[in-house]
């Protein structure tokens, strides 16, 4: 144990000293992997860990379809994307497949910031606007665009002039249509821009709410807040990044929602971990946005990124993930309720498929418990389970495993968090 720690203290000291200040590692005690293989990863020790955090290797780490398909498409042809290959063409048909008809054209990147920064540019341009409207604590990336709309990595929380913050579509209280709330907030945030000077461009939104603390529910909440957005002739923008590719038990998360966005963003997932991003929308948004500007991405959409996102959906849909994310998430958020009648100190548990949100609240105020998360997450850590944490009070655990997760590995969530939170009473 002590050579293991002064490895990982040596590979700190060399990160520190080459990435300076930029250097972000999870845990006091960081973790050196390597390597991992479905829901499991290896530490330098041979200890296992359960991952329910990680939603990049979405179909599971390393997947040996996935592997191969890149090792083999590596080997064969890596080119820019100005050439004509086949590959990228099989996979813009078999994903465009999934989205509703009407959004027909799909443009590559290689990130999910990339991709909303696009989409920001597309609903200028049609909308002739420059207004947005983001959640209280989202997260849309790291370009100096989407900094902008992204309110959980201001560090000083001042909102720019041509942004809007509305808060969180929490979960009802007695009787409260969250749907309605929600679209309400929406609307004072428009002409609030529009009475500044600022014309409404568009309304972005991460549709399951990763970074604000996960809200799911009811199904169907966000319709009126989208048609908030459609009557004032602004653009609703679902991104995607965490949701999309069958996490939440469809393949995307604005479909619980019963709405059609104008514009969708992707990342993450959509190459299980091979930088892969991508921005869908209509003909009529895109058409306008390249007469004024045009794009070029030197690598999004190459033939190594179409044989890798080939791959996650020939994998999605040979495995039955999305109807595992379903059954799976369902058992696993009612195990969760069930554990909240023995620990009052668990609040609301919320999500859909295999993403859910479990909240700490003190057991007689019912204020957020932020210790409690965080005492929870570490302790699981040590028993071999990951975790991270969610939400403006960072009181809420964000639970995000790859697809293929089992109601086995639930089971052993259940244990681990059990023996935790009787350690939290001790
Ligand atoms: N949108 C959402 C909802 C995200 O969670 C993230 C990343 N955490 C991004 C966009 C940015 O994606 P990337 O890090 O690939 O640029």
């Amino acid at each position: 144990a002590n050579g293991l720690r002064a490895e990982v203290a040596s590979l700190v000291k060399r990160r520190q000293a080459t990435f300076g200040a930029s250097s972000v590692l999870f845990y006091s005690e960081p973790i050196k992997m390597v390597r991992a293989d479905g829901v499991w990863m290896y530490d330098s020790e041979g200890r296992r860990f359960l991952d329910v955090y990680n939603n990049v290797p979405s179909v599971g780490h390393c997947h040996p379809h996935v592997a191969r398909a890149i090792a083999e498409q590596v080997g064969t042809l890596n080119i820019h994307t100005r050439y004509l290959y086949d590959n990228i063409h099989t996979y813009a048909e078999r994903l465009l497949a999934t989205f509703p008809e009407r959004l027909s054209n799909v443009v590559f990147t290689c990130t999910g910031s990339e991709s909303n920064d696009l989409a920001l540019r597309v609903a200028k341009i049609a909308t002739g606007g420059e207004g947005f409207i983001v959640t209280e604590t989202a997260y849309h990336g790291n370009t100096s665009a989407v900094m902008d709309v992204s309110p959980s990595s201001y560090k000083s929380r001042v909102v720019p002039r041509h942004v809007r913050t509305v808060p969180a579509p929490l979960s009802p209280v007695s009787g409260e249509d969250v749907g309605q709330v929600f679209a309400a907030s929406v609307k004072a945030a428009i002409a609030d821009l529009e009475s500044n000077g600022v014309k409404f461009a568009g309304f972005l939104v991460d549709s399951i709410f990763s970074s604000d603390g996960i809200y799911a529910d009811p199904a169907g909440f966000l319709k009126a807040a989208v048609d908030v957005v459609h009557a004032a002739g602004g653009m609703f923008i679902s991104d995607e990044v965490q949701p999309g590719f069958g996490r939440t038990g469809a393949m995307w998360g604005f479909e619980r929602h019963g709405v059609e966005p104008d514009i969708v963003t992707m990342g993450k997932p959509m190459g299980n971990g091979f930088p892969m991003g991508g921005m869908v929308t209509r003909p009529d948004l895109l058409e306008p946005f390249c007469e004024g500007t045009g794009y070029f991405n030197t690598f999004g959409g190459n033939p190594v990124a179409a044989a890798a996102g080939l791959a996650v959906l020939d994998v999605i849909e040979g495995e039955g993930l999305i109807r595992n994310a379903d059954e799976v998430g369902t058992y696993f958020r009612t195990g969760l309720r069930e554990l909240s009648n023995r620990f009052p100190v668990i609040g609301d548990v919320r999500g859909a498929g295999l993403f859910t949100g479990l909240e700490f609240n003190d057991e007689e105020t019912r204020e957020p418990d932020t210790a409690m998360a965080t005492f929870v997450i570490n302790g699981m850590k040590e028993r071999g389970v990951l975790i991270g944490a969610a939400g403006f009070y960072g009181n809420t655990l964000k639970i995000r495993p790859p697809l293929c997760f089992s109601r086995e590995n639930a089971d052993l969530f259940f244990d681990v968090l059990t023996d935790v939170l009787g350690e939290a009473r001790n």
